[in-house]
């Protein structure tokens, strides 16, 4: 394990076995349909990778940047801008937004609208990840992975100050690398 992990939540296999399950249910739930998955970059770019690899049926994928002002490096304030835009037009699509975690839901509860304004079909979200316990907006994830307690996580996407994106679990870093900073 990386020395500045703590312990870990989500385990490789525990992820793997999750993903596979989800993407079944995808498949099963959007069968006939012109699905898209838009990842929201950078956090849920190795979920997307996994995911869309699970899915058997045709599916395209495109990745939009959104930032949020205001905000330190562990919150949002929900004034979201997006800063690298879909490619495609999403006109009678099914979208699935892909996203690491949902925190506060304050980022989705904003992009959520915009993106329902450009005609899609339908506009769901999958989560690897949920913190419950933090949630401002009302907003749920229409498929989810793991529920986690209110603790700064990291790996399997998530950064902290863009370090630990490539471990294959997710984890808690240990309090001395924040108080380093
Ligand atoms: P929300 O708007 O739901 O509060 O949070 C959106 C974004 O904040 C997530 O997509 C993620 O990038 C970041 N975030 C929220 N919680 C965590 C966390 O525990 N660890 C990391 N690395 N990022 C988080």
């Amino acid at each position: 394990m990386n020395r500045d992990i703590d312990h870990v939540l989500v385990s490789q296999q525990q992820l793997q076995d999750k993903i596979s399950e989800l993407g079944a249910q995808i498949s099963r739930d959007y069968d006939g349909h012109e699905l898209l998955l838009v990842s929201i970059l950078k956090g849920s770019v190795v979920f997307m990778t996994d995911l869309m690899r699970a899915i058997s049926i045709p599916c395209a994928i495109d990745f939009m940047v959104v930032s949020s002002y205001g905000g330190s490096n562990t919150t949002t304030t929900g004034l979201v801008k997006i800063v690298k835009d879909l490619d495609q037009d999403l006109t009678g699509k099914d979208v699935l937004i892909v996203e690491d975690i949902l925190d506060t839901g304050v980022t989705l509860s904003h992009l959520m609208p915009m993106l329902r304004m450009r005609n899609p079909s339908s506009v769901k979200i999958c989560s690897i990840l949920s913190k419950p316990s933090r949630r401002k907006a009302d907003i749920e994830p229409d498929y989810k992975g793991f529920d986690v307690p209110d603790e700064f996580v990291v790996g399997y996407g998530l950064d902290y100050d863009e370090k630990y994106r490539n471990l294959p679990y997710v984890g808690v870093l240990k309090p001395e690398i924040y108080t380093k900073a």
